[in-house]
């Protein structure tokens, strides 16, 4: 959480690649076009992916 309002953390985030089909936030989110993906972290598939087993599964590498 910032100071004012949530903050993704783009290290953190797989745009919900390796849980859902679709980036859950922006899916749930009352109000549209409030979370927008930032055209500073742009990511393709396979490095999301590549992230997902990073946060989820190091363990097992
Ligand atoms: S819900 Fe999915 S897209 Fe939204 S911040 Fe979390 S991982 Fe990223």
């Amino acid at each position: 959480m910032g100071d004012s309002i949530y903050q993704i953390d783009p290290d953190r985030c797989t745009e919900c690649v390796g849980h859902y089909d679709v980036p859950t936030c922006m899916k749930v989110c009352p109000i549209d076009n409030t979370i927008l993906k930032d055209p500073a972290h742009v990511e393709s598939n396979e490095q999301l992916w590549d992230k997902f087993v990073l946060l989820h599964h190091a363990d097992k590498i």
